[in-house]
């Protein structure tokens, strides 16, 4: 397997599709993330261990994560909530788990019904799980820190507030935080900013990924300011699945393809082939032909005589 420089970690069937009515069934989503291993993708967030009855849309999720293990260098990553959800997602066979930490508290009780207290004494139940198993069936466990940019509740979030639960992650045991703009509310200078200060408080190597958003359309913007401090692994959706619910006709997640052709236009390996990845998408408006994508290059489609990094030094 060759070489990446920036890993592009595919986040539809989890993060798309936890914000749409409409169910996918259980093998168009089998064939989406089949196809978008095909074409390269090394990393896809498949599901969500919440309860079946909060979110339907999910209740395969252990099924997806068990067939997705099967595809080869593909590597199976899970959203979790809490201890339980991380039992089940271990049991499954995820490669990667990822547990949501709002850093707006109000945010916070709204959406989990969690205090901060509450949600690390999660993460430290889920470490002793973790370090309780044999080290080769440990999946790996990331803090994600949402609403780190802004929240559409309490408003700006203090930047003290995102360094202080990072480094409460570290030292309950994550292995690695994320930075999660889930309001779209970053700036590029923003960012570079608060990847300087959650580095500083728990090393370079605890923090290596971002999720961002492109509600205002600073999406690809801020990926190249994280990108210059020196990320390596940025979150996106095929298509921008989902939408924002807080700006009806804007793409909330990063659209994968867009994404992609950034990358590999600017001569970044992504392993990624765009032309296999440009065809994904029929797999999921004809299982879900009622959703919307999003994203230019789709339509656009590649230029004439294109190759990666092309046009530069010519
Ligand atoms: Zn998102």
């Amino acid at each position: 397997m060759s070489e990446i420089d920036i890993l592009i970690s595919e986040v539809g069937p989890r993060d798309g599709l936890q914000s749409i009515e409409a169910i996918m069934p259980t093998e168009a989503k089998k064939a989406w993330v089949a196809a978008e291993a095909a074409a390269g993708i090394r990393e896809i967030e498949v599901g969500s261990f919440v309860p079946p009855k909060l979110l339907p849309q999910m209740a395969d999720t252990a099924e997806i994560v068990a067939y997705a293990r099967t595809l080869p260098g593909l590597t199976v990553a899970a959203l979790v909530p809490n201890l339980k959800g991380a039992e089940n997602a271990i049991k499954a066979g995820a490669h990667k788990i990822s547990l949501p930490l709002s850093v707006s508290e109000t945010h916070s009780k709204a959406n989990l019904r969690k205090s901060h207290e509450q949600v690390l004494d999660e993460v430290r139940a889920i470490v002793e799980l973790l370090n309780s198993l044999p080290a080769n069936q440990r999946p790996g466990f990331e803090g994600s820190l949402s609403t780190a940019f802004g929240c559409t509740l309490e408003g700006p979030v203090p930047e003290t507030k995102v360094t202080e639960l990072a480094r409460k992650l570290i030292e309950a045991g994550c292995d690695e935080v994320g930075l999660s703009d889930t309001t779209g509310m970053a700036n590029p200078r923003q960012l570079r900013r608060l990847i300087r200060l959650v580095r500083s408080e728990v090393g370079d190597d605890k923090l290596t990924g971002v999720h961002l958003h492109n509600t205002r359309g600073l999406g690809l913007a801020n990926i190249l300011a994280a990108l210059d401090e020196g990320i390596t692994t940025v979150d996106s959706s095929l298509g921008g699945l989902g939408g924002c619910p807080y700006a009806p006709g804007a793409s909330g997640n990063i659209v994968t393809e867009d994404l992609a052709f950034m990358l590999d236009s600017m001569g970044l390996r992504t392993g990624i082939d765009l032309g296999k990845l440009l065809e994904v998408r029929a797999i999921v408006t004809d299982a879900l032909p009622d959703e919307a994508m999003y994203g230019f290059t789709p339509d656009a489609g590649l230029p004439k005589g294109y190759v990666s990094g092309w046009g530069i030094g010519k």
